[in-house]
């Protein structure tokens, strides 16, 4: 796998989908508006629909930021061609489903912006809906020759199944006549025969050079409750069987998927074709094809592995800002727009490689650098005493002061805050003894306190220990930001600042990457050894006073510091609870 920064996007698919369209390839397909068979479908109008795709979870687990790129690549392409995706759950393995993540899922395929209604439908569909189906068509294959019940126990199945190399070997079950195979199926149907007794496999080639074809299972017995369906089977179909049918029903026209399953296409396909030939499914009948799944660094995508995160505590939850689940990234700040863009701009190819963790966090400042207000924030606070305010201003505690919201629009507005006697700044924006170069406070430089005034730093106060516990400063007069004076005496320094009595304390979540290793699970490596132990810390800010009541999920730009998003589920009025989406710049180049 190579590592690429911004690898071309390339668009096979779509020369696939206009290709299909200017042949008409999907031209006179009917469509039930609802899946069916051949009969069914034949009795309905014509799609409307110029192609369909679908989005095929396991509702297993919570989706994560691999899968949106799946989400974009398929509700995006049927947008664009006057189609539309399915939201399909691919719920025929009875073990592991769930209802908490079809809702989570179903939850976020929707908030990144894609809706599957169309063309009067509302297209949610469940593949365990279509069992009936797929045990008649597994009847139909047995009828027409092209399924048996093998009884070799797996482990024979294993031997005989032959390697890279080597043709397998044929059971001694294949060639049952088609009347002993279907009394058995249906024995197996009825629960007359143990767990693993016995399965149905399709009947193609044990010398296929494609292992995959070497009659591969397609219905297994396994005595377990499913979510939908309850008791009803105790027999199963295996997904490679399944998959290709609940695409026939659904009038999928393009089936993309990752990779991993460019050897099965020739499976099914097979399994398509001897199903229209038995007159159960129609021409023209949905194509499989193969995209590179999405690799990205310093992330891992397994669901198996991000469910241990969460089960062992080393995060928060899945929606932990943290993880690279949707929820996770939703609340860490990211918006859909981001995710949609960092979808484009990796493409879509058909050659696996890695991509840059930094290729995700730009598109987020990209997409948040119009949107987010801009606010200030000292997050590392050292007071800063103004000493000569009483000659200056008087008796007024506040003078008032004020910045766009956004610098480069102006229609959203400005807001307001005070200048008070005693303010907070950074602590590194004051250096006794600073070294050549520093621009900043210290004992007789200027600098200009951001939208406000110049001050001209006079020293410091300390405690027994010798820190810095005030910084003290005079102001000039007549140097406001926005009056004529302004211009009046020039400084390199700009400081931002906050009000110590007016502004506001808030919790901010400086979360970092999870990972210090690029590649966190590669060559066999235990990615727990890899976590990076300072992938979050909890810091109290100073906040502008606008800022105590931020709206959950609101967006800003903390002048100098980068992104942060009001946490969702831990910001209450008054008590806001910042959590760090992305920094300014990319600190972790080298
Ligand atoms: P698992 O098999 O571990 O349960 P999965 O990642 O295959 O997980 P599914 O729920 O089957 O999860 O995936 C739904 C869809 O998302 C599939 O079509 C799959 O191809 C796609 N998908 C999953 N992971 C990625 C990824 N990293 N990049 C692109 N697409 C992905
Ligand atoms: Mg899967």
């Amino acid at each position: 796998m190579s590592e690429e920064k911004n690898p071309a996007p390339s668009n096979f698919l779509r020369q696939i989908i206009e290709r299909d369209l200017a042949q008409g390839t999907y031209a006179n397909r009917h469509w039930a508006h609802a899946p069916g068979d051949a009969a069914q479908q034949a009795a309905g109008e014509p799609d409307p629909a110029k192609i369909r795709t679908r989005f095929p979870p396991e509702p297993n687990g919570y989706l994560h930021i691999g899968h949106a790129k799946s989400i974009c690549l398929n509700f995006g392409l049927a947008r664009d061609y006057g189609g539309v995706c399915h939201m399909r759950f691919d719920d025929t393995n009875p073990e592991k489903e769930e209802q908490e993540y079809v809702d989570s899922i179903t939850d976020s395929v929707q908030w990144l912006g894609f809706s599957w209604q169309g063309f009067g439908d509302t297209n949610l569909y469940f593949a365990s809906n279509y069992f009936d189906f797929m045990y008649r068509a597994a009847e139909a294959l047995i009828e027409t020759g092209h399924a048996y019940v093998d009884q070799q126990t797996a482990d024979e199945m294993r031997a005989n199944r032959g390697t890279l190399t080597e043709a397998g070997k044929d059971s001694p079950w294949r060639n049952r006549s088609a009347a002993e195979n279907l009394a058995l199926f249906r024995e197996m149907r009825d629960g007359r025969h143990a767990d693993g007794a016995m399965i149905l496999r399709a009947k193609i080639d044990m010398a296929s050079p494609n292992i995959n074809l070497r009659d591969p299972a397609i219905y297994r017995i396994k005595r377990a409750t499913h979510h939908n369906t309850g008791d009803k089977w105790c027999i199963y179909p295996m997904y490679t069987f399944a998959h290709p049918i609940e695409d026939a029903l659904e009038n999928i026209t393009h089936s993309i998927c990752t990779l991993e399953f460019e050897d099965q296409r020739p499976f099914y396909d097979w399994v398509l074709d001897r199903l229209a030939e038995a007159g159960l499914l129609a021409h023209p009948l949905p194509k499989q094809y193969e995209f590179a799944r999405l690799n990205l660094t310093y992330v891992i995508t397994s669901k198996r592995k991000l469910m241990q995160l969460v089960t062992e505590n080393f995060v928060e939850g899945w929606d932990d800002p943290r993880m690279p689940t949707i929820v996770g990234l939703r609340r860490r700040g990211y918006t859909p727009e981001a995710i949609q863009l960092f979808a484009e701009r990796i493409g879509v190819s058909k050659a696996d490689s890695w991509i840059d963790y930094s290729t995700l966090e730009g598109a987020l400042r990209d997409d948040l650098d119009s949107k987010a207000a801009r606010a200030m924030a000292v997050l590392d606070p050292v007071k800063l005493k103004l000493t000569n305010w009483a000659a200056v201003f008087g008796a007024a505690q506040a003078e008032p002061c004020s910045a766009p919201v956004h610098p480069h629009h102006e229609e959203m507005g400005r807001r307001s805050f005070n200048l008070t006697p005693e303010l907070y700044i950074e602590r590194e924006d004051f250096m006794e003894a600073p070294p050549k170069g520093y621009h900043r406070l210290f004992p007789g430089n200027m600098s200009r306190l951001k939208y406000g005034y110049v001050i001209h730093c006079t020293g410091c106060e300390k405690d027994a220990a010798g820190n810095v516990t005030a910084v003290l400063a005079e102001i000039v007069p007549d140097t406001k930001s926005g009056t004529p004076g302004a211009d009046s005496v020039k400084v390199k320094g700009v400081i931002t600042w906050v009000s110590a009595s007016e502004g506001v304390p808030a919790e901010v979540r400086m979360y970092d990457r999870l990972f210090t290793e690029a590649h966190p699970d590669a060559g066999g490596r235990n990615f727990i050894d890899s976590l990076n132990p300072d992938s979050k810390k909890v810091i109290t800010a100073w906040v502008e006073p606008e800022l105590a009541n931020a709206a959950p999920d609101t967006k800003f730009q903390f002048e100098r510091h980068g992104y942060f998003v009001a946490d969702r589920k831990d910001t209450q009025p008054g008590k806001p609870v910042f959590n760090r989406a992305v920094t300014l710049k990319d600190s972790w180049q080298k």
